[in-house]
């Protein structure tokens, strides 16, 4: 891994370099994907599927070795199970639309953590609004961690589904997805997991986690907005009907009916994001190329030595002090506005994140409106940990 592979992490920002800590967000990318997204323009693009035309069949051959590509980076059994959306939001949606109809009644159970995504929390409130579901909440302890014994009691013959995220997006805590796929399997349940902070930082592997679904997007990994994958185990995905409708998902259409294509493009309505499959595939082959294992071990060295550095801070309070910890690290300083530092450390070259970080419950969890996060990816360094350090004791001078 060479800094020098992401161009824009060489830009200055009213003059300063720039220190890009908001990786939780989206993460930059390397050159490698900048070029596969212009040369495919360049030289291949036509749309993919049904085409007899040289390019198109060249289109859907990257397109389809992407599905591949993404099989093997999570280790699905199949890429009949690799569904492209349009990112984990939408994954997540798709799952509640399509598992929703599947195999939800009224009365029937989703559990979720107190520390979920927005995008894993209303889309099955909507699914409430409209079947009368009951979603439920596993509370987290102080220190970020999943309360796994009242976990336990949350569960009735009636719950269908637990819905975690793997690594939370504000507190880093990393949740033991193996044993919660056995607790849920113990129940007659099934687990879905939210893996868009888990993917890009070590090694997912769908069948060694035991999970029966997962969704990530792209663009935290390296690759372009857009695009993302949702994965489920083609036993239950089979069961699921479409999401929508459209060009791509049907085998045969009559006015009186239509049959549906197999899987995974009975998911995939309409032209599917074919320049970022492929670019998708180009960023999976990067980090591979570095490693997972390594990516990991670096950024766990990077948490840890933030973490410390930032304890060093008068009256910073750190939110996640979980020892299963990764990436993030969400923090405030008593009398200093969360947005008034963000705004301050940015006017330095430090870009973090600051605000509810679309997980307001877990901001009433802490009672607290808004938090600021620093989350590191594989090009950050514990020099731009000192950087964030030194410019947060610089702002705060001006408090007190
Ligand atoms: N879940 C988690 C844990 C996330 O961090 C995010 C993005 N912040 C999402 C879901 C939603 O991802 P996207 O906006 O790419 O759909």
């Amino acid at each position: 891994m060479n800094r020098s592979d992401f161009p824009i992490l060489s830009r200055t920002v009213y003059g300063k370099p720039l220190v890009y800590l908001d990786n939780a967000a989206t993460t930059q990318k390397p050159q490698c994907v900048i070029d596969a997204i212009a040369e495919e323009y360049c030289s291949v693009n036509a749309n993919v599927h049904r085409g007899v035309h040289f390019l198109s069949t060249q289109a859907t051959e990257l397109h389809e070795a992407a599905r591949e590509r993404v099989r093997t980076f999570i280790n699905a059994t199949s890429t009949t199970e690799i569904i492209f959306t349009r990112g984990t939001t939408e994954s997540l949606n798709l799952m509640a639309s399509s598992y929703g109809d599947a195999f939800l009644k009224e009365g029937d159970e989703v559990i979720v953590t107190e520390m979920e995504h927005h995008s894993n929390i209303v889309p099955w409130q909507m699914l409430r609004e409209r079947k009368g579901i009951i979603l439920k909440a596993v509370p987290i302890a102080d220190d970020g961690s999943l309360d796994l014994e009242k976990l336990e009691t949350l569960f009735t013959p009636r719950t269908r589904l637990l819905s975690v995220c793997h690594v939370s997006n504000v507190l880093g805590t990393m949740n033991p997805i193996r044993q919660l796929a056995d607790i849920a399997h113990a129940h007659n349940a099934h687990l879905l997991v939210d893996a868009a902070q888990s993917v890009p930082h070590f090694p997912v592997d769908v069948q060694a986690l035991g999970c029966d679904f997962l969704a990530f997007s792209g663009h935290k990994v390296y690759g372009p907005t857009g695009i993302g994958v949702l994965y489920g185990r083609e036993a239950l995905l089979d069961m699921m009907p479409p999401y929508q409708g459209g060009g791509e998902m049907i085998a045969r259409v009559t006015f009186e009916r239509t049959t549906y294509e197999r899987l995974p493009f009975k998911f995939e309505a309409g032209t599917p994001d074919y320049v970022g499959t492929h670019a998708l595939a180009v960023a999976l082959d990067y980090l591979s190329a570095i490693g997972m294992e390594h990516i990991h071990e670096h950024e766990q060295d990077l948490t840890a030595y933030a973490m410390q550095r930032l304890a060093e801070i008068p009256d910073l309070q750190l939110y996640g002090t979980t020892p299963t910890k990764d990436a993030v690290c969400a923090f405030n300083i008593n009398g200093i506005h969360h947005l008034d530092l963000g705004t301050l450390l940015d006017r330095l070259g430090i870009a973090i994140r600051t605000g509810h970080h679309c997980a307001q419950p877990l901001m009433a969890r802490y009672g607290v409106e808004g938090m600021c996060r620093a989350s590191f990816a594989l090009y950050n360094t514990r020099e731009e940990i000192d950087a964030l350090v030194a410019a947060i004791l610089r702002v705060r001078k001006m408090f007190v």
